[in-house]
């Protein structure tokens, strides 16, 4: 999965800079810098285009091959390395129809046909056809209505226009909010059926030249996904919260609940145009057209479709591969690195770009112990299955080692799609000093500088557009500012990571480089190819080259370091600005519901209404009641101090720390972060255990932090407010108590 969302960044937060703290020995960049020599880039190539040659979908003969073949290598490479199945539930079609039965007949084909030039001609399997991941099985016929992008405001707007959704079918363009809410929301309108597809607006010939003769989706192209109610819970449908091992409990997949009710499909443009095309009733707002060359009107009919789906529901087999070198002096203390290795159809961006910068990172790796050398920490590399339909292979695995990874892991390091361009990276921010030292040491090749100027040189000029945001520009600020760290963005969720920060509420980081090279426009489709991929996204190599040499530095470093890399106050400054979102955000929605029910009690929605066409009013929004957020405001108060006195003091003592209290320290910082995950959990999906980063229940990939009380506001559930901030403000004390400990060792208290 995976694709970049851009997050809200808050308000600047004042805060001394201290400097660097976390010495590397001269070995060390010596040993950076063998690692740097040793990357590949062809042999990346050669392996994606070998691993990207069949479709290898979870449950395709390919992708268990891969499997096999990843193996070999770590273990070629030296590696203690096995494979680790898992059996999930996932649904593969059996059948699918969609068609237009009035005014007039028209059937789509869901078919991706080959393209010139391209290796998706000859691969002996076809693959799957484009569909989407548990979607509920059924056939309906109803009248069809466009909805835009479908999420929540869609329907407030649709609400306004007059148009009832109950029995209908709506149809839904990507974008603007996760795959799976669009089926959802229509769901819990009423719709009986949904059609997702892209529109050249945002994936398509508006964007360029669409493939072969440039990136954009040609008009055939399909985008397929996964359609489970994520936000919900990662992983396997039928085993939340536990392993899918042979003997485990699993639900019935009549009571699983997140899995969709009604039947969806997803469609190109090219047929896309033909259903719309057949709809009357109100022209569209503005802001609801696309980039096809009609009249976009939303209905309801006088087209009418039918849509049928019917999938095989069988279990079917993740194979994860699971390598260990194992640490010389801290053995239970691991670096876990992962990154998926099952596609859509040939995968190549997504996610082989990535997998193969980790197996480069592993056959390095491999090459030093060869000649002598042993991380003091265990390191753990993954190769997962199963990503596509539900994070299943990462999240299963992470539900199965629980305990163990609570008590050992020290970090989990995810890579996915990486393509030509700057640093995007995002994680805990008390690891955002450690990025950005890692950052300060690895080459831009287009550039010549470091990958760390080149990412603030971009955020700067980003804030000079005109349709630029106050977040934006806080962003440059910071950026401009050589003496302070960049910052590095929340992670929600839409890739392997989230069942380590979010379930178990281990820190995580997510690496990659993205904005140059484009593969958005075969993203989840047939063409994302090896041909694509090293013609349009990353030709040469050149950017696995760069991610090899970032993630790769992090895993050395943290694997050697005998002091913790965390540097507090980045995580004090961070809570200090996602709190002042968060009040303005009270601020903002008590001054919406009020406006809306002037309107309302003063009838402006029927006054501003064309009487010649349909329309309605919103339903009144509740009256926002005054909030307690002064716990919160508190705790993070004694965040900011604790994390300063912990800084300070590590700057000053840290080195000089006898064995007896390094082992102390790094014994309480280890752990800190699953303070920020306790045992209460988000209303409603207690998967969620992390107070401070989760995706948005109405975001789906996007990122809310301090979810408690940030949706509690969004969402209108008033009387979780009050709640989540006191128990975000628990979790933050007691970061902050583990703070002060730590200061105290340090101290030599
Ligand atoms: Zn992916």
């Amino acid at each position: 999965m995976s694709r970049t969302i851009a997050v809200p960044a808050g308000i600047f937060l004042a805060c001394t800079i201290l400097t660097s703290s976390t010495p590397f020995a001269a070995s060390q960049s010596a040993l950076e810098q063998k690692f740097d020599a040793a990357v590949q880039p062809e042999q990346m190539g050669a392996w994606l285009k070998q691993l990207a040659a069949e479709p290898n979908h979870l449950g395709s003969p390919h992708d268990r091959e891969n499997a096999e073949t990843v193996l070999a290598w770590f273990q070629q490479w030296g590696w203690d390395a096995h494979i680790e199945t898992f059996d999930v539930l996932y649904p593969t079609p059996i059948s699918e129809t969609l068609e237009m039965v009035a005014p007039r007949r028209f059937k789509v084909d869901l078919d991706e046909p080959a393209i010139r030039g391209d290796s998706s001609s000859t691969a002996k399997e076809r693959g799957l056809p484009p569909y989407v991941a548990y979607q509920g099985d059924g056939d309906a016929t109803g009248e069809l209505i466009y909805v835009n992008y479908g999420m929540k405001d869609d329907y407030t707007m649709l609400e306004r226009m007059g148009v009832d959704i109950k029995g209908k079918i709506v149809i839904a363009r990507y974008g603007s909010g996760w795959r799976g809410l669009k089926p959802k929301l229509a769901q819990d309108h009423g719709a009986i059926g949904c059609i997702i597809y892209s529109d050249p607006a945002d994936d398509g010939y508006s964007l360029d030249a669409v493939y072969p003769d440039g990136p954009a989706r040609p008009a055939k192209g399909v985008q397929r996904g996964s359609v489970v109610d994520m936000p919900l819970y990662a992983g396997d449908p039928l085993t939340p919260g536990v392993g899918a091992t042979k003997d485990a409990k699993r639900l019935d997949r009549s009571q699983a609940p997140d899995l969709l009710k009604i039947p969806t499909l997803p469609i190109s443009y090219a047929d896309a145009q033909v259903l719309l095309s057949a709809l009357e009733g109100n022209v569209v707002p503005a802001a609801w057209r696309g980039a096809l060359p009609i009249t976009y009107r939303v209905g309801p009919g006088p087209a009418r479709v039918r849509i049928a789906v019917k999938s095989d529901w069988s279990l079917k087999t993740t194979y994860n591969v699971i390598a260990t070198l194992k640490g010389s002096t801290y053995p239970d203390q691991w670096i876990v690195r992962g990154n998926h290795r099952d596609g859509w159809v040939f995968g190549a961006t997504d996610p082989l770009s990535g997998q193969v910068v980790m197996l480069q990172e592993a056959k390095i790796l491999g090459e030093f112990v060869r000649t002598g050398w042993r991380p003091k920490r265990t390191i753990i590399y993954a190769s997962w299955d199963g990503e596509e339909p539900g994070l299943l292979g990462s999240t299963e695995w992470a539900e199965t080692h629980a305990m163990e990874l609570k008590k050992k892991a020290v970090i989990y390091i995810n890579s996915d799609s990486n393509m030509r361009g700057f640093l995007d990276v995002g994680g805990s921010h008390d690891f955002e000093h450690f990025v950005n030292q890692v950052a300060a040491d690895v080459m831009d090749p287009e550039t010549n500088v470091t990958v760390g100027e080149r990412r603030r040189a971009k955020q700067r000029i980003d804030a000079l557009e005109p349709a630029a945001k106050e977040p934006a520009k806080e962003i440059a600020r910071i950026a401009a500012d050589p003496k302070r760290d960049f910052y590095i963005d929340a992670l929600g969720s839409g890739s392997d990571y989230s069942a380590f920060l979010e379930h178990l509420g281990l820190p995580a980081l997510d690496v990659g480089y993205a904005d140059e090279g484009n593969s958005d426009g075969v993203y989840h489709s047939r063409y994302d190819t090896y041909e694509h991929h090293s013609r349009w996204v990353d030709p040469g190599f050149v950017y696995a080259a760069v991610l090899a040499k970032t993630t790769g530095r992090m895993v050395l470093r943290l694997a050697d370091a005998d002091l913790p890399v965390r540097r507090a106050s980045n995580f004090a400054e961070a809570i200090g600005r996602y709190l002042k979102e968060v009040q303005k955000l009270a601020k903002d929605k008590r001054e919406e519901a009020e406006r809306q029910a002037k309107l309302l009690s003063d009838r402006s929605f029927q006054l501003a209404a064309d009487p010649t066409k349909t329309s309605g009013v919103p339903t009144a929004l509740k009256r926002v009641p005054k909030f307690d957020l002064s716990p919160l405001e508190k705790a993070s108060l004694r965040l900011t101090k604790s994390a300063r006195a912990y800084d300070v003091a590590f700057a000053k003592n840290a080195t000089r720390l006898d064995t007896k209290s390094r082992v102390r320290l790094q014994a309480l910082m280890q752990t800190i972060d699953q303070t920020l995950a306790p045992q209460v959990w988000l209303t409603g999906r207690p998967w969620y255990k992390n107070l401070i980063y989760a995706p948005g229940r109405f975001t789906g990939y996007g990122v809310k932090t301090l979810p408690g009380v940030r949706e509690g506001i969004e969402d209108q559930r008033f009387e979780d407010v009050n709640r989540y901030a006191k128990l975000i403000a628990d979790a933050l004390s007691a970061y902050s108590a583990r703070l002060d400990q730590a200061t105290a060792v340090l101290s030599g208290h």
